[in-house]
Formats: C-alpha cells, sequence, structure tokens
C-alpha cells in the first residue's frame, strides 16, 4: 500500500503562474521528514510513499519542461495537458465558439504532440480532462472510441509501444456542471489490444477525502476490460500488481 504524491509542474501556465510550480527539493525533503516520523508504522504496513511530478505539457515549452525535470530524479513521472491555446479548460474560456468535436480533437491532437516530444514519462494523466470541464450538453460531453478514435488511437498506441502507461482518473466522473462524463470502455479494450499492459489509478484528489477515490470500481473496470495488471512507479521503473477482485 501506498502513496503517490505527483504535485504540478506546469511552465508558462497563463496565470497565477506560482500556483502551477514546486520546488522539488522541498518536497523531498518533506516526504522524507514523514517518512522519519511515521517510520514504526510505514514499516508495519509497508506502507510506501512516492516522490512525484505531474508535468503539464504545451507545446511552445518543451524545451524548459525537459531541462527542469531532468535535474531530479522522481519516482512517477505523470504528463498532463493543462492548458490548450493559452487557456486552462477548468476556467471554461477554452471552449468559446468551437463546437465539441473540435474542441477534444484539438486537445487530444496537442496531447499526441507534446507526448511524442517530451517522451521522458511514465503515465498519461486524464486524457479527458477537456471533457470533464465542458459546458456541452448531453451527447457531446464525452470522449468516445466511436467519434475520437482517429485522435486517440495514435496515443494508445505510442503508449502501448513505448511501455508507457494509461491513467484512468477517476475525477473526471464526477458531476461537472449538472453533467458525469462516462468512461468509454471501448478505448480501455484497444489500449489493451495495442499491447498496453497495464492500466495506472489516479484520483486526482488534491485533498485527503478523495484520496483513492473509487479505486476498486475502476480496477474492475479494468478487469472487465481484459487488463490482469495495474501499476504505478518506484524509481521510474513500474511495479505491477495483480487485480484481485
Ligand atoms: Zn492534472
Amino acid at each position: 500500500m501506498g502513496i503517490a504524491i505527483t504535485d504540478h509542474y506546469d511552465v508558462d501556465a497563463p496565470s497565477r503562474d506560482q500556483e502551477f510550480l514546486f520546488n522539488p527539493a522541498e518536497q523531498q525533503q518533506e516526504i522524507a521528514k514523514v517518512e522519519m516520523e511515521l517510520w514504526k508504522e510505514i514499516r508495519e504496513k509497508d506502507f510506501q510513499i512516492m516522490r512525484g511530478i505531474e508535468v503539464g505539457l504545451q507545446p511552445g515549452s518543451m524545451a524548459k519542461i525537459k531541462e527542469f525535470t531532468g535535474k531530479y530524479s522522481f519516482d512517477t513521472v505523470i504528463a498532463s495537458i493543462h492548458f490548450v491555446d493559452g487557456t486552462d479548460p477548468y476556467m471554461g474560456t477554452y471552449y468559446g465558439d468551437k463546437d465539441y468535436k473540435y474542441a477534444f480533437s484539438h486537445t487530444l491532437e496537442i496531447m499526441y504532440e507534446t507526448a511524442l516530444a517530451y517522451k521522458d514519462f511514465d503515465i498519461l494523466g486524464h486524457y479527458d480532462y477537456v471533457a470533464r470541464y465542458s459546458p456541452y450538453g448531453h451527447g457531446c460531453r464525452d470522449i468516445t472510441m466511436a467519434e475520437f478514435g482517429e485522435w486517440i488511437e495514435p496515443i494508445l498506441r505510442f503508449l502501448a509501444q513505448e511501455g508507457k502507461t494509461f491513467e484512468i482518473n477517476t475525477k473526471t466522473y464526477k458531476n461537472h456542471k449538472g453533467y458525469i462524463p462516462q468512461l468509454d470502455t471501448a478505448i480501455l479494450r484497444r489500449f489493451r489490444e495495442l499491447g498496453g499492459e497495464a492500466l495506472s489509478l489516479g484520483s486526482d484528489s488534491h485533498n485527503l477525502l478523495r484520496f483513492g477515490d473509487e479505486f476498486e470500481k475502476y480496477a474492475h473496470i479494468a478487469k472487465e476490460c481484459g487488463f490482469r495488471w495495474l501499476v504505478y512507479y518506484k524509481g521510474r521503473k513500474p511495479q505491477y500488481y495483480r487485480i484481485e477482485l
């Protein structure tokens, strides 16, 4: 059992810049302090605390991102898209007069290009972040294989070929603006078909209340989609664990 602390690191954030950065040396000192203070419990429960980072990818920022992450060592690196065209979908301004098809596919296109350019990561984070905060009506709120396969397929293929992991981020499947986005299991099945070995579960909790939220439910779904293993990373090495349900 354990926890991976993956602080955000977004260079060139369009606003509130400092909120999206952190000092890895401080993070790692803080974790070491907790490990010292709780060493007995940690040993008894065989609990692990992973030092991680969630890197925000943007096309114009790749050199800065590589330079920064190259200076530190982490247990796990999640690569995510948080900003598209200089705005955070969370803030709502991204959608403007875009229709859902363009809004989602444009983000997926950037996800593919930046993931390919960055490469030095373990897990692709919340591929459906753009759908999570979208303002569209029913029937236009989900990223499905049937509608977005053209953009998702290359992402899945790249991850499978490179031995990287696709994340199920359980925060997406919550009520956002009166709608609960749906996870299309055809995406997971396709990743498996393409050779994806394992999935990772992330709760994107940002606080203790949602820590590990609904992991059991989504482990079950992963199993139904043909996965026998889930994975987390330690020292950037995949640690597979069998889905026992
Ligand atoms: Zn994120």
